[in-house]
């Protein structure tokens, strides 16, 4: 599996995703995703599964330096203090001694990005976390983020698929160096009936999902799919080895005027 990297941080292409995952499937899929090849988890505080997600690492059998853990602190624990706190208990939870990538899962509603992200700097400058990043923020979050910050924000992690447009954000991710980790990449298997995607799965004898995987790939997104089944798991994984063509992309672009936005919440910033 390739890697992208930014800032000296570097983030396997594909990562599992955990959300809603809980109690023994979610150590179960962590420990088959890591048996099938996987070097990248992403898990968050509010997802409730970090205890569960850390025997995984472990039934795993793979070092923990060969592998890729982000979680993320919700935003009601973006305090300078009650962050360190979250942080210390992200660990304790994982049963490790320190995360690749520790990222605001949702910009503040009562502190300023400039303030939230200072914060997040003390965190890593105490050793808790390798990287620090963002999700769900706007170009002008980012921007201010940027303005404020010592340490490297390596990536804003994101809602994208086929029914969602995102170039405007990714030209400011782009901008600033980051890599743009793709959440719901598969628009939570909404997409995959799509006759177009179908087609083009057809073509390659490959499956809906892995097209759209590949897509995300090609066009220069990590993405971080979720299954509860080992077989899908390891599909998902399996997206190296064939290339779409300029039109297969622009064909499955075109679907963006759908315009779905799965995660949009009352704590959801102004979107682009
Ligand atoms: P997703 O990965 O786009 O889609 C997951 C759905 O697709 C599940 O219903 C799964 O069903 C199905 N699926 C997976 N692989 C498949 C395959 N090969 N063929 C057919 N169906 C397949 O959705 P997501 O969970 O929303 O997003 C992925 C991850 O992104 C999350 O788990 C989480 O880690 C992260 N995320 C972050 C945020 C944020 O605010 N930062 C928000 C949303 C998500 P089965 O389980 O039945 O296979």
């Amino acid at each position: 599996m390739h890697t992208l990297t930014a800032h000296g941080a570097t983030i396997p292409a594909i990562g599992l995703g955990t959300w809603m995952l809980t109690g023994e499937a979610a150590t179960t899929s962590v420990a088959a995703a890591i048996q099938a090849g996987y070097r990248h988890i992403d898990t968050a505080i509010g997802y409730g599964n970090e205890t569960e997600v850390g025997e995984g690492l472990r039934q795993s059998g793979v070092g923990r330096d060969e592998i890729f853990v982000t979680s993320k602190i919700p935003p009601d624990q973006l305090g300078a203090d009650e962050m360190l706190r979250a942080a210390e208990g992200s660990l304790e939870r994982l049963g490790i001694d320190q995360l690749d990538l520790l990222l605001i899962h949702w910009p503040s509603q009562t502190l300023s990005a400039a303030e939230t992200i200072r914060s997040l700097n003390r965190v890593k400058q105490r050793g808790l976390t390798k990287h620090i990043g963002v999700s769900n923020y706007t170009i002008r979050l980012l921007d201010e983020a940027w303005a404020a910050t010592e340490e490297p924000i390596v990536a804003n992690q994101c809602e994208h698929h086929p029914y969602l447009n995102q170039d405007k954000l990714r030209a400011a991710t782009d901008k600033h160096g980051m890599i743009f980790v793709a959440y719901s990449p598969l628009g939570q298997a909404g997409v995959l009936d799509e006759p177009e995607i179908k087609d083009i799965a057809g073509r390659f004898g490959r499956t809906p999902a892995q097209i759209v995987l590949r897509w995300q790939l090609q066009k220069g997104f990590v993405a971080i799919p979720r299954s509860t089944h080992p077989a899908r798991i390891r599909q998902n994984l399996d997206v190296e080895g064939f290339d779409l063509s300029a039109a297969d992309i622009a064909a499955i672009d075109e679907l963006r005027s759908v315009g779905t936005r799965i995660c949009d919440y009352d704590i959801s910033p102004e979107w682009d």
